[in-house]
């Protein structure tokens, strides 16, 4: 449908007639940080009268979120885009757009390389979505990617696509620290904290709308505050408490930012949900500081021992990567230990992947793809014997467990998860039906009767 190749049009609010009762759909990659922002799309969309709809295949347009992290998620991301493309050759779709972080960092290649797609939006234009719309249905194919910081401050009527139990709340954009492998400060930015006043109205029509889970998230949530005056994660957090969500749920940590107070306030408060997520990519001192990064093998254990002084019923979730440059096989033994010693509850291993843009790339010497394979076996197999005998010491347990809802398998088991165990990246707890089933987002109490290595099986014993 695109009849010219034009960029950069000056976007106006007049031509949203053009998209009234349009259905639409959103394929959403990568992060919750991500989910945030096309929840924050598909907000704009309804309210200037759009219909969204689940079925991408029911969608007159099709919008693909991508994730431009790492080599994977890149592959990823250009699947879903040309599967999406299909719908337009042979369904009811009529234009395809891409948005997301793969399009701020490659947007001239995409626009250059994928002519099946009609508009591409950089991370910065989220409220110019219904615009491209409207420049699409009058025939032009559009670019609009630019450098001013999305305002995440504005009041946004968000749809969530997690239920109405759960939200994600992004409470900063953006990332100061400078990791060797990482591009992620190059595509989002310097970090930037959102308002307190925003987050907190924020969270309070998050409430009252009904959820129950809130997920606060950014690239580093500990360094919430330090760009703005007299506030802090903390501060942040005790203005969050009496809003009265059951569960709040703080992701993304950075190893040496989580301070103490964080953690006493942690351990202190029901409604702060004990677990604490703390991605250390290392712990091999000559790996760590190659990556920039802070720590060694007896400080990050230091650390570990520290939050379980503090939060004694914490449960843990790290990411590690295997094959970073020069990392010998002593340095990945070192790493091996570290998962025997500090057995985590929850752990995400990554191939080092060479991003171009970052300084890892240019390191010397890179780690043979055969060599990455098999050490993220190994630490694989290292962590699923771990989070096996962890999961099989919760037999017998009782545990507070949150309704996400059915089980895709069968219309007589509900999936739930415990405190534990945070949306999408850890495990679930299977619940046979009661006589009296719980309503999605109950939070009920679970007697735990069968452990595997990422999942439980249970049954409700108080509601
Ligand atoms: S902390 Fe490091 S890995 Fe995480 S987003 Fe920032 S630069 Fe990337």
């Amino acid at each position: 449908m695109a009849a010219a190749a034009e960029s950069n049009y000056e976007l106006t609010r007049e031509r949203n007639n053009l998209i009234m009762a349009l259905k639409v759909g959103i394929v959403s990659l990568g992060c919750a940080k991500n989910l945030v922002d096309s929840e924050i799309m598909l907000g704009r969309l309804s309210e200037e009268g759009c219909e969204i709809v689940a079925d991408a295949s029911q969608a007159d347009y099709v919008v693909v979120n991508t994730c431009g992290f790492i080599g994977p998620a890149k592959e990823e991301s250009i699947d879903a885009i040309l599967e999406m493309a299909e719908l337009k050759a042979g369904g009811r779709c009529r234009g395809l757009i891409v948005t997301g972080c793969l399009v701020q960092r490659y947007a001239e290649e995409l626009f250059q390389e994928l002519p099946e797609v009609d508009g591409f939006l950089g991370t910065n234009e989220l409220d110019k979505i219904t615009a491209v719309i409207g420049q699409i249905e009058a025939g032009h194919r559009v670019k609009v990617v630019g450098d001013s910081f999305y305002d995440y401050d504005q009041p946004v009527p968000r749809v969530l696509t997690t239920g109405s139990h759960l939200a994600y709340l992004k409470i900063a954009e953006g990332c100061s620290h400078s990791c060797a492998f990482c591009v992620i400060p190059q595509i989002r930015g310097r970090f930037r904290s959102r308002s307190p006043e925003a987050i907190v109205r924020e969270a309070r029509n998050l409430r009252e709308a009904g959820v129950q889970e809130l997920v606060l998230i950014a690239q580093d949530t500990t360094a919430y505050g330090r760009d703005l005056k007299h506030t802090s994660l903390k501060d942040l957090l005790k203005e969050l408490l009496p809003v009265g969500f059951p569960w709040i749920r703080l992701l993304y940590t950075y190893p040496t930012s989580l301070a103490d107070e964080a953690l006493e306030l942690l351990g202190r408060e029901q409604s702060l949900v004990k677990y604490v997520d703390l991605p250390l990519q290392h712990v091999a001192k000559p790996v760590v500081r190659a990556m920039g990064r802070p720590g060694d093998y007896k400080a990050t254990l230091g650390l570990i021992s520290k939050i379980r002084t503090q939060v004694p019923q914490a449960f843990i979730r790290s990411s590690f990567i295997v094959g970073f440059p020069g990392e010998t096989e002593e340095d990945f033994q070192e790493l091996l230990r570290f998962l025997d010693e500090a057995r985590l509850n929850h752990v995400g291993i990554f191939q080092y992947s060479p991003e171009e843009g970052s300084r890892a790339a240019a390191m010397e010497p890179q780690v043979p793809d055969e060599v990455k394979q098999e050490r993220y076996e190994k630490a694989m197999a290292v962590q699923q014997r771990i989070s096996r005998e962890l999961n099989a010491e919760l037999v017998g347990e009782e545990i507070d467990v949150i309704i996400d809802g059915l089980s895709e398998q069968s219309e007589l088991v509900l999936l739930g998860r415990h405190y534990g165990q945070a949306p999408e990246v850890d495990g679930v707890v299977y619940l046979g039906m009661p006589e009296n089933p719980p309503q999605v987002g109950d939070i009920v109490r679970v007697r735990i009767l069968e452990a595997h290595e990422y999942d439980l099986v249970g049954e409700v014993v108080e509601q």
